[in-house]
């Protein structure tokens, strides 16, 4: 399946998405914003459509956006029709709330004659005691039968092109629910973790679900769900597939996690290192820093290119082998040739 280009499931990568924080009724920080979000590496940005009143701004935000937009609609089905004129090729819906297959039926018929893809999906958090009852309050399934509530009527009408997600803010339900989806569907799969919270927690939760998603191989697009820029988010979601090993985007950063035999402080020596290496340079390289030059070189032998502290400045080693030494006042002189090297070697 594609979005504007854009190939999703069917052995695609998996794809890193987020969502817009500004409100559309200010457009120049929407632009912004999915700016910065395509500068991270997000591939696909969803945008809350609360109102009719915003539709003018969103269709405006649909023009000028370079990245591929999904509009968020709740309850209004003419909502989902404007974001479909406008030119949004995604539309995530909640076909339960549009009350009335009439309405559905409409936003059907525009989203084929214009190709959009629809997501739908489930939130742990709105599930109602019907379904849980129906499941005999195993939340997970009752994800599931509220993705199959929310599926059946599209099928129906024999729409197919579908995403579909079941979220929750428990990792268990999250997991079960997307699992059985999985197993069952031939749809690609929206995967994350709800209301993850925020900081050093808020990333964990997310990446451990979506780990654990991913390591059973379900799941073809993800949001890492954080009370944070949404840059934050694509950056953490790129990590996570970077530490699985599926994609790798800019430079992977090894380092060590210091003790007394260090030589430098490898904290600040990894702040200089990204000032030389923005997130997009050195694409699939790895490069390690480390405190010392006793049992650096050895720790990071994989890397492309290292760094460790010496008594009188740094050494630069490669797969684990010197190339060189200089004193720290020459450090980032000394790295950028260094990579270039590489980079240039490469080519
Ligand atoms: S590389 Fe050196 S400083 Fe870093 S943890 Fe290993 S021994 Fe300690």
């Amino acid at each position: 399946m594609t979005i504007n280009g854009l190939k999703i499931g069917g052995g695609a990568p998996v794809r890193v998405e987020s969502m817009l924080k500004s409100r559309l009724t200010d457009l120049a920080a929407c632009v912004g914003e999915t700016e910065r979000l395509r500068d991270a590496g997000c591939e696909l940005a969803r945008v809350a459509l609360p109102d009719s009143a915003l539709a003018p701004a969103f269709a405006s935000l649909v023009r000028e956006s370079r990245l591929t937009l999904m509009a968020d609609i709740h309850f209004d089905h003419r909502l989902a029709l404007a974001a479909i004129e406008a030119g949004c090729p995604s539309v995530r819906i909640n076909p339960g709330n549009m009350s009335g297959a009439a309405r559905l039926a409409d936003v059907v018929a525009a989203a084929k004659e214009r190709g959009v893809v629809i997501r739908i999906g489930a939130n742990g958090g709105s599930l109602g005691n019907s379904q849980l009852e129906r499941c005999g309050g195993d939340r997970g399934a009752a994800l599931v039968l509220a993705v199959e509530e929310q599926l059946r009527p599209l099928l129906d009408m024999d729409f197919t092109r579908i995403i579909i997600s079941a979220k929750s803010s428990s990792i268990a339900e999250t997991v079960r629910a997307n699992a059985i989806l999985a197993g069952r569907y031939p749809f690609p799969l929206h995967i994350g973790v709800t209301e993850a919270g925020n900081g050093n927690s808020g990333v964990v939760k997310g990446a451990a679900g979506i780990s654990m998603m991913l390591a059973q191989g379900i799941g073809d697009t993800l949001r890492v769900s954080l009370t944070a820029p949404g840059e934050e988010e694509v950056e953490t979601g790129y990590n996570i597939l970077k530490a699985l090993g599926l994609r790798s985007r800019g430079w992977e950063l090894v380092s060590c996690p210091t003790c007394g035999r260090r030589r430098v402080e490898v904290a600040e020596l990894v702040e200089r290192l990204k000032k030389i290496l923005p997130p997009s340079a050195a694409s699939g390289l790895t490069v390690a820093v480390m405190g010392c030059e006793v049992n650096g070189p050895k720790e990071a032998a994989g890397a492309d290119l290292g760094v460790a502290g010496c008594p009188d400045g740094f050494i630069v080693f490669k797969k684990g082998a010197f190339l060189c030494r200089g004193s720290m006042d020459v450090f980032e002189e000394i790295v950028r040739r260094e990579i270039n090297s590489i980079l240039n070697h490469k080519k």
